[in-house]
């Protein structure tokens, strides 16, 4: 059983000295903290940072989020993906508005779109509450750390810094993201390597062990950027589609038979287990086809959702007037 008086004295060390200078760390702001926490499930530190300051620019506080419009909260959050995401939070900041900031680990835990682990990661943070946050980054740590023979959400709740849990928390997923990290961890600058059973074991790098994942399922999709004089159709999502509904995309190529487009840009998107592999076609028109679509010029492009597929295929189309200043 790890020593777990030495291991958290040794891990909050050197976080102190090693933590990474992230903008969500300025403060235990609940309001900030929560945005951080909501953005970085499934995604990564590099590709939150520039949304976490725009959202805030747009939405400086929990009342002009709660108060603002949802298809501005998913402009905002256009090109994060996972936009059920932004519409619990938007849900979460009108309770958190009428009923009064939630004040500990299950009632933050009772609203939408927090889970047990961006649960404790507010609580501890923001709140001082020991709960452990168990994230893929403390399984695989938690598992190196015994060897594969801890169950990882007990191991960490019995490790946990009880006098400074948010710390801890903290400490553990920067462990994670930037020291025992897959596949081969770093343990040569580890600051818990003494009390390592996998690495004395020399199993640091096969563990966790895993599961087989299924091979991705490739989907082919040709899309067209539609354009009259210097505006480009989309199409609205309907409000019966869960997942993008609101957003706006660019119509598929097969829509409009008539066509003769050129090939503009190709790239690649997963989404979970499926891999899209997008052909993006440009046409010029010189009036409006018989389809459902509303027609945007460039300016108008930069305020509403697009799906994060749309805005990579107009980024990647290098003829598209604009396309490569679209910030996505
Ligand atoms: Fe991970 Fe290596 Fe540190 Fe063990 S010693 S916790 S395997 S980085």
């Amino acid at each position: 059983m790890i020593d777990s008086g030495a291991f958290r004295r040794r891990i909050l060390c050197w976080y102190g000295r090693n933590k990474r200078d992230l903008p969500w760390r300025e403060s235990t702001d609940f309001y900030r903290v929560w945005i951080s926490e909501i953005m970085l499930q499934q995604t990564r530190v590099e590709a939150v940072i520039p949304y976490f300051h725009r959202f805030l620019r747009r939405f400086p506080s929990l009342e002009a989020l709660a108060e603002a419009p949802e298809a501005d909260v998913l402009t905002a959050w256009s090109g994060l993906g996972y936009y059920s995401r932004a519409r619990n939070l938007h849900k979460a900041a009108k309770i958190a508005v009428s009923s009064g900031l939630p004040s500990s680990y299950e009632e933050i835990l009772a609203l939408p779109g927090i889970g047990p682990y961006t649960a404790a990661a507010i609580a501890s943070i923001v709140l001082g509450e020991a709960h452990a946050a168990v994230d893929g980054n403390v399984v695989r740590v938690v598992s190196r750390l015994t060897n594969g023979l801890g169950e990882a959400a007990g191991e960490a709740q019995r490790l946990l810094d009880t006098r400074r849990p948010g710390d801890f928390n903290q400490a553990m997923m920067e462990l994670g993201a930037t020291v025992c990290v897959p596949p081969t961890p770093r343990c040569a600058v580890c600051p818990v390597i003494s009390l390592c059973a996998g690495r004395a074991a020399g199993r640091e790098a096969e563990l966790p062990v895993k599961t087989a994942k299924p091979a991705p399922r490739d989907v082919a999709v040709d899309l067209v950027i539609l354009m009259k004089k210097n505006e480009v159709l989309l199409i609205r999502r309907s409000p019966s589609e869960k997942r993008l509904a609101g957003f706006y995309e660019l119509p598929e190529l097969k829509v409009f038979p008539e066509l003769k487009p050129e090939s503009v840009g190709f790239f690649t998107h997963r989404i979970v287990n499926d891999r899209f592999l997008v052909s993006v076609w440009r046409a010029v028109i010189g009036r409006k086809p018989a389809s459902d679509g509303y027609w945007f010029s460039e300016e108008q492009l930069t305020k509403i959702p697009l799906t994060t597929i749309t805005r990579k295929a107009l980024h990647s189309a290098h003829n598209f007037p604009g396309g490569t200043a679209l910030d996505y």
